[in-house]
């Protein structure tokens, strides 16, 4: 496979890090994960737009400019010859230089992007997943895709290490969102989700479900629940561009409705498959 970096597209064994990257030592990054299905981007453009926001947030410059940097990720779609369903991982550090907390005085920022095999989620997608509650505990600014994942790391671990697929958060009992996805409630038939404030990652699938709710009538509050409410759910899903929408139907002991996917999210997942139908499907 092919890896396009700041200084052009090389093979995948060529592209090393030195030990002084900031991205190793600090975190010093933001990030993507673009969802390519049959070997087309789903929604690149809104990925980069919100990967040049993360980067302004911290400060960082992405080495290329957005339209050279689209232009440069569709060549590397090409020489990849990618044609399965597929992730692209994407960084941006502010550079390799002499250990300092403070920024190098040089702007030579990093940036890796790479493709990878990746298959849908059918089974989870079909039939819900499970869930744990887990205390929300990162830092204020979690709308910035930063590379600092810690916290998300060890609640998805200890999710994993209970048998479940996704760690709620909550702050003070507030659900925020998922440790890689945002969380949605549904309770006589109207969508809630937490409003997309400095506390959570505005997700791209989170903006089009809230677009899709629109266009089928789905009343969308933007407005958080607490974890007492999800005890008198009706359906609970989450969102990512991994896990599409994917209904979660037990949270730790809590039976979510009938335990099974439920009509709303249902309606939600078929107008996200026709969203993502490869334009040119003949
Ligand atoms: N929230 C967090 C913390 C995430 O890491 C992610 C994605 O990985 C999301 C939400 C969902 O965002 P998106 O729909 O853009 O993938």
């Amino acid at each position: 496979p092919h890896v396009l970096t700041e200084r052009g597209i090389f093979r995948y064994e060529q592209v090393t890090y030195p030990m002084e990257e900031r991205g190793l030592q600090f975190g010093d990054g933001v990030y993507e994960v673009v969802r390519l299905y049959s070997g087309a981007y789903v929604w690149l453009q809104e990925h980069l737009d919100r990967l040049y926001r993360s980067a302004a947030a911290i400060r960082l410059s992405v080495p290329f400019a957005p339209e050279e940097l689209s232009e440069r990720l569709e060549q590397l779609r090409r020489m990849n010859d990618v044609r399965e369903d597929a992730i692209l991982y994407l960084q941006v550090t502010r550079g390799s230089f002499p250990r300092s907390h403070t920024f190098p005085t040089e702007n030579r920022p990093n940036l890796y992007a790479y493709i990878q095999p990746m298959a849908r989620k059918t089974d989870e997608i079909a039939h819900g997943v499970h869930a744990t509650l887990t205390k929300d505990v990162r830092w204020e600014y979690c709308y910035i895709k930063s590379l600092n994942l810690l916290p998300n790391v060890l609640a998805k671990q200890e999710a994993a290490e209970r048998g479940a697929f996704e760690a709620i958060l909550h702050r003070d009992g507030i659900v925020t969102e998922g440790s890689s996805s945002n969380i949605f409630l549904v309770k006589d038939e109207t969508v809630y989700t937490h409003p997309a404030t400095e506390r959570i990652l505005n997700g791209i699938v989170r903006t089009r479900v809230k677009q899709f709710c629109g266009e089928l009538g789905i009343p969308f509050i933007e407005e958080a629940f607490s974890v007492h409410d999800l005890a008198r759910a009706d359906e609970l899903f989450l969102t990512s561009t991994t896990s599409a929408i994917t209904p979660i139907v037990q949270v730790d002991d809590i039976t979510i409705g009938d335990g099974r996917p439920g009509a709303v999210t249902k309606s939600l997942q078929a107008a996200y498959q026709k969203a993502t139908q490869p334009a040119a499907s003949n």
